[in-house]
């Protein structure tokens, strides 16, 4: 049953709830690089004065309101202005240029815009443009015209579970982004099912050092530790000076996989540096087994690694008490079920098999806003959320993520998985990390290739790595060029970009 998590809660919207378990008002929330602290009370109180705010710059409930500002305790306070004034929040990425922006703004029909105020030129047009009745700005130390409307608070609205409470695009690595409806239950039933999977009290103090625009900093991390009675250490970026002084005050810290190997190569990491830590989560990209090993042995913390995505939240995650397994991304989470199907036909695979991974709960979205043909692509007949990543399950439950199904190469007639072969480099003396992808090949359609980077002061060869996977790979497999690079391409989530370098590569093997 979806609404199984509802069972002993009495409120009816996600505000509703963060009030019945939050509690004392009084405790800290959140405390600011800028030097500034909010408690539960002043957010709240925030919140309900920014839901006024809204309501003055022309929003009625239902209405969407585009938000592309820096991070700050107010941009996290806009989503629950969203979710107390009924209305539906839309982040976007501050680095979206203003022809991005107007794509959203399209699709969006936002009422209200919110930017930062270097901005306000660029985007007013475009907001005009889009039909919005009004633009305002917010900066990152939370000042802007829109906090001058936030004079009064305003009654919530009576919103229920089924209600949207926010959009949120996905990152479209192919094809234009789509926007992902997330409900008040999708939200709430997830950061529930978190707090109970990593223990999470109000003793706890979270290290915040994500973007607010993206799921894992909005919802992942902010909502569990509001639930849960804790407060966060609200840094504006990850700086990794920074974070070692943060250490000896926090109790846990949510990252990507960027966030671990930068700390790895520190040398102020250590086993009493981290002492007084808890809990370290990493999700959003693959954390490469050796990174937790390296960790582990470091601190003597085992990494907790989680999966999810934009339009489930979170899906999996290891243990907080029992076996942490390196590569893998652990169990379904409470009320969560994960199946691996076939691509083509959706039966169910045996264990330890390479499938589709599809889920379903109540933290899957109900669909894509006004995109029924993309909603009807991504969900089986028979209701379940088709991921697009590969993946396998162990006898005991354990998923491993193989790949996205859109990575897959097809070269000569055969499919192959990148992540098969990246594994086998990875494993290579002085390689730190690779990227597999194919790019147009004249006589085999994709041309398997391979981007591969060093550890620090090793000097790669190329064609040892070649010779090295003919021993090892089906002849179909083997990449056919090898580039040695200094870095991949990332996003701000820390996402290798193969788009990036399928398209920067496209004419390598192009006859001349
Ligand atoms: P996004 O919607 O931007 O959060 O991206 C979601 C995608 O990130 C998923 O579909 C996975 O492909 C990937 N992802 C998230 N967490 C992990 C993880 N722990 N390991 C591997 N891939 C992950």
């Amino acid at each position: 049953m979806q609404d199984r998590w509802l069972q002993g809660i009495k409120a009816t919207n996600f505000a509703a709830l963060v009030l019945e378990r939050r509690g004392a008002t009084e405790r800290p929330l959140f405390s600011c690089d800028d030097g500034r602290h909010f408690n539960f009370a002043a957010f709240w109180d925030l919140a309900q004065r920014l839901s006024f705010s809204l309501r003055s710059a022309g929003a009625s409930p239902g209405d969407r309101i585009a938000v592309q500002v820096a991070k700050s305790v107010e941009a996290v306070a806009l989503f629950w202005a969203c979710v107390r004034g009924g209305f539906v929040f839309l982040p976007l990425n501050p680095a979206y240029t203003a022809a991005e922006v107007a794509y959203f703004l399209e699709d969006a029909e936002p009422s209200v815009l919110v930017v930062a105020p270097e901005r306000l030129n660029e985007m007013s047009a475009l907001a005009a443009a889009a039909g919005c009745k009004s633009i305002h700005t917010l900066d990152d130390v939370g000042t802007g015209s829109l906090l001058a409307l936030a004079t009064e608070g305003v009654e919530d609205h009576p919103a229920t579970w089924a209600d949207t409470a926010a959009i949120l695009y996905t990152s479209g690595t192919t094809g234009r982004s789509k926007g992902a409806m997330l409900s008040h239950g999708n939200l709430a039933s997830n950061a529930l099912a978190l707090v109970e999977a990593w223990g999470l009290t109000p003793a706890d103090r979270l290290i915040h050092a994500l973007p607010v625009y993206h799921t894992h900093g909005l919802f992942t991390a902010t909502n569990t530790l509001l639930l849960s009675g804790g407060s966060m250490l609200f840094r504006r970026r990850f700086d990794v000076d920074e974070v070692l002084t943060l250490l000896p005050q926090a109790t846990t810290m949510m990252g990507i996989p960027t966030f671990y190997t930068r700390l790895l190569q520190h040398a102020g990491l250590t086993r009493e540096a981290t002492a007084h830590m808890r809990l370290f989560v990493s999700g959003s990209a693959p954390l490469l087994a050796e990174t937790h090993r390296a960790f582990e042995a470091r601190t003597g913390h085992a990494i907790l690694e989680r999966y999810g995505m934009t339009e489930t939240s979170m899906n999996t995650s290891n243990p907080l008490d029992g076996e942490r397994r390196a590569g893998t991304v652990g169990l379904p989470l409470p009320h969560i079920n994960v199946r691996i199907v076939d691509c083509q036909s959706h039966a169910i695979l045996p264990v330890e098999t390479d499938g589709m991974i599809e889920v379903r709960g109540p933290n899957v979205s109900s669909g894509y806003w006004r995109n029924p043909q993309k909603t009807a692509e991504d969900f089986s007949a028979d209701g379940w959320f088709i991921t697009g990543d590969l993946g396998r399950q162990s006898a005991d439950g354990y998923v491993t993520i193989s790949g996205r199904a859109k990575d897959l190469i097809i070269s000569g007639g055969f499919n192959v998985y990148p992540k098969e072969i990246e594994l086998l480099i990875d494993a290579f003396e002085g390689v730190l990390e690779s990227a597999v992808f194919g790019v147009p090949h004249p006589d085999f359609g994709e041309g398997v290739t391979a981007a591969v980077v060093g550890k620090p002061g090793t000097a790669l060869d190329a064609g040892a790595i070649a010779v090295d996977l003919r021993g090892k790979l089906a002849a179909y497999k083997c990449p056919k060029r090898i580039l040695v690079m200094a870095e991949l391409p990332r996003n701000a989530m820390g996402k290798v970009q193969k788009a990036e370098l399928r398209s920067a590569w496209q004419d390598l093997y192009r006859p001349v």
